[in-house]
């Protein structure tokens, strides 16, 4: 019953290298924050379950580069197979932010004719002392792009839990109103009716009005 689910979201983390997107996941699905992570190489996968509303489970499944944005190698599929993302930068880093709209193109290309929900972090608000992005201009770039805004900090834990509930609830939103539709071989929103069927005779509660598929 522990990994039941009704959907299936695939989400990916984007920004430049040491942002913090690894920690912003481990810290989400971990409870955890590790001052020096080690990188390991390839493509690391973080799982978290939420209730999108009563009876309505959702897998998250993350993608997390291990390094690739480094080298700016990320693949295609990653991008391709995916429902939405956390478009990252460093509140204290003033280039990360200024690639905020490299990334955002990159990705709308690759996805292309397809369309994918972000929205713009703006990490590490706990280094007030070192910031170099005011709230101000970054509201003003994710307005520019269409994204909504968050800050948040993976050490003093502030956001981060809201950051990735208002993500997972704007794909939801579009699915529901037929914005995002299930593609045959596409692995960004899976829909699971089989175990809908299950579920509906042990809960008598089946959100049937809101699944696509
Ligand atoms: P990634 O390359 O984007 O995955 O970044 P990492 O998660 O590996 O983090 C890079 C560095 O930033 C590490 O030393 C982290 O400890 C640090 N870091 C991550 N999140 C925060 C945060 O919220 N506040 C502060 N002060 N440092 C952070
Ligand atoms: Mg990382």
């Amino acid at each position: 019953m522990d990994s039941f689910w009704h959907y299936q979201f695939r989400i990916i983390m984007l920004g430049d290298s040491t942002v913090g997107k690894t920690s912003l996941l481990k810290r989400y699905t971990e409870g955890v924050f590790i001052d020096f992570i080690n990188q390991t190489v390839g493509v690391d996968f973080y799982v978290q379950f939420v209730e999108v509303e009563p009876g309505v489970r959702v897998k998250l499944q993350f993608w997390d580069t291990a390094g690739q944005e480094r080298f700016r190698s990320v693949t295609q599929s990653y991008y391709r197979n995916s429902a939405g993302g956390l478009l990252v930068f460093d509140l204290a880093n003033r280039t990360s932010f200024e690639h905020v709209k490299n990334w955002h193109e990159e990705v709308m290309e690759r996805v292309k004719p397809h369309k994918i929900i972000f929205i713009l972090v703006g990490h590490k608000s706990d280094l007030v002392e070192e910031r170099e992005v005011s709230v101000e201009e970054a509201e003003k770039l994710a307005s520019t792009l269409g994204l909504k805004y968050i800050e948040t900090s993976a050490k003093n834990n502030n956001n981060v839990e809201n950051a990735f509930a208002v993500l997972t609830m704007s794909i939801y939103e579009s699915i529901t109103k037929g914005e995002i539709t299930l593609r045959e071989g596409w692995d960004g929103v899976k829909c699971s009716l089989t175990q809908m069927t299950e579920s509906r005779s042990k809960a008598q509660k089946a959100p049937e009005q809101t699944c696509p598929c």
